[in-house]
This record gives C-alpha cells, structure tokens and sequence, in this order.
C-alpha cells in the first residue's frame, strides 16, 4: 500500500508529476492513461488518497461515473469499457483508487476524440 507521499495519482494531482489532465473539480481529477489500450484511454480518480473504493467517501464516489460519461461523450466512442481493480489479485498496480475508461479500439479509429493527443 502507497502513502499519500509516496503515491503517483496524488503526486499527479498536485502537480509535481506532469499528466495530460482532461478535468477537474474539487472532488475529481481525471487525465491521459501514460499507456494507453486505446486512443483516449482515461483515468478518473478521487483526490482523496484511498487504495481501494471502501476507502472513499461516497460523496466523492458518487462525483466519478458522471465524470466518465463526459469523457466517453467526448471521445464519442459507442463502444468502451469502464474498468475499476482493487487489490493485487484483482490487477489493481496504482493504490489510489482509480476508474479506467477505455475507448474500444477498432470504434475510436476516425473518430474526432475531445482533447489533443499525447
Ligand atoms: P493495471 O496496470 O493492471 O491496469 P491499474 O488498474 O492499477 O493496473 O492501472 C494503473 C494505470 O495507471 C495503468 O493503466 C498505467 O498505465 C497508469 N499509470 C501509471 N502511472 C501513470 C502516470 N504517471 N500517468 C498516467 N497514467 C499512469
């Protein structure tokens, strides 16, 4: 388990690790997938510091799903997956709490994504 000082995603939403931030609010931050499945691969995550989803407040839980329906809307991807690991066996490698969103590949080729690419 990483600490709040040692974590990536805090680091990111603070500032001191660059990303290619998509949005932000008081409760949300979301950016780029360094590397991507898919062209606009994004991430969302609380900015409070929590491994996995029972230790985020529900307030701010329930700010992240609007959040990834803009960006599919967006990238006007019809076909995505929504992705959420918590814990080692369930392929969760970043312990702050994060949601992927992932535009299928074969629909987002020609589409006219909503932000500039990496
Ligand atoms: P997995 O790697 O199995 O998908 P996670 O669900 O924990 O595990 O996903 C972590 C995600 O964070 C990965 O998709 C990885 O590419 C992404 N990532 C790691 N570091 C950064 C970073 N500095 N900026 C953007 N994305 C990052």
């Amino acid at each position: 388990m990483s600490s709040l000082a040692s974590c990536i995603f805090c680091k990111i939403i603070k500032g001191d690790i660059p990303s290619f931030k998509l949005y932000e609010s008081e409760k949300v931050f979301a950016f780029l997938d360094i590397n991507p499945l898919s062209k606009g691969h994004a991430l969302v995550i609380p900015k409070h510091h929590g491994e996995k989803i029972t230790d985020i407040p529900d307030d701010m839980l329930s700010e992240i799903l609007p959040v990834v329906k803009k960006l599919v809307k967006a990238t006007g991807a019809e076909n995505y997956n929504v992705l959420q690991n918590n814990g080692r066996l369930a392929h969760q490698e970043v312990d702050h709490v994060h949601f992927h969103m992932i535009p299928k590949p074969n629909q987002t080729e020609g589409l006219s994504i909503g932000w500039p690419q990496q």
